[in-house]
């Protein structure tokens, strides 16, 4: 097995034609890796800038890349073609740090060539998925490559970051700290259609309260005194894109109001929801103020 770690820098450039932003791919840097971990080459083009000319100020601090540089680099297409020679190979795996830099991939490909997949690659790997399962590092802090490095124990100083090539060396130097064979393979994907469509699925709050995707189920509100089932006494309303109600227990004579959010993944449904007490009072004046919030959303849905 061969190993890529692929890097990309970009700016986001308004784009006309689509009268909204895109990400354009100013820089490619890569690092290609034998199965010992050598590395045997390295790749490194700027990219023609076709939709924004200018960097934007945060781009040209974080990444030092000037106008200059982008005005005088290679179109994405020609680099596009230039990377898949240099990547060409059986048995190639192609690795990023997190799967931003793959969305943006395609993007591009999107957009300059017309098509809704990336011709070199055929296996990949996130690795920072991959590398937080084996820091043990929980899902829901998402880390950063230089952190990351830094806690490996590489001095991260010797590295020019958020240059495309600098980025995938040290990505590189990283991943050889972590190395592991058997686990890899578990976190290697094939790119096929699935893949795609996964990688590339916008995750979405449902505010429809009849949306076949809802658990009905989950919509019940249990008492956090004596544990019994609520009953519900007001109609959902859609707040924050959640579905909030106030309920009652009769037992206990306690009004709770009960909130809770469905969003919908490529594979899943994450479902939150809380509940506080419901204080009379106070609520009257919230209740005023958000059912004046929620016909705005209705008549914003009606448009
Ligand atoms: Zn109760």
């Amino acid at each position: 097995m061969n190993y890529i770690i692929l890097d990309l820098e970009w700016n986001n450039a308004y784009c006309k034609k689509k009268k909204g932003f895109i990400n354009e791919i100013i820089e490619v840097g890569a690092v290609k890796l034998d199965e010992n971990l050598n590395i045997v080459d390295t790749f490194s083009m700027f990219i023609k800038a076709q939709l924004g000319k200018k960097l934007h100020s945060r781009v040209k601090e974080l990444t030092n890349i000037t106008n200059d540089d982008i005005s005088s680099g290679t179109p994405f297409s020609q680099t596009m073609a230039l990377f898949r020679k240099w990547s060409a190979g059986n048995d190639t795996v192609i690795l990023t740090w997190g799967d931003t830099d793959i969305r943006v991939l395609i993007e591009n490909f999107r957009y300059f060539n017309g098509i809704s997949f990336i011709p070199f690659l055929k296996n990949y790997v996130n690795l920072q998925k991959y590398a937080q399962a084996f820091m043990n590092i929980s899902k829901a802090d998402q880390i950063g490559l230089s952190a990351a490095a830094e806690k490996l124990g590489i001095d991260v100083e010797n590295y020019s970051l958020h240059r495309a090539l600098d980025d995938s060396l040290l990505t590189a130097d990283l991943f050889k700290k972590i190395y592991n064979e058997h686990m890899l393979s578990s976190y290697m994907l094939v790119c096929d259609t699935a893949f795609y469509s996964k990688i590339t699925f916008k995750p979405k709050v449902i505010t429809d309260i009849n949306s076949p995707l809802i658990d009905k189920s989950k919509m019940r509100c249990l008492c956090d005194v004596c544990g019994n089932q609520c009953e519900r006494i007001s109609e959902w309303r859609v707040i924050n894109q959640s579905f909030r109600a106030v309920f009652i227990c009769r037992k206990c004579k306690r009004k709770i109001r009960f909130t809770i959010r469905f969003k919908e993944y490529y594979d899943r449904i994450d479902i939150k929801s809380s509940s506080v007490p419901f204080i009379e009072k106070k609520e009257i004046s919230v209740v005023a103020v958000e059912s004046s919030t929620e016909r705005t959303n209705t008549t914003e849905e009606t448009k």
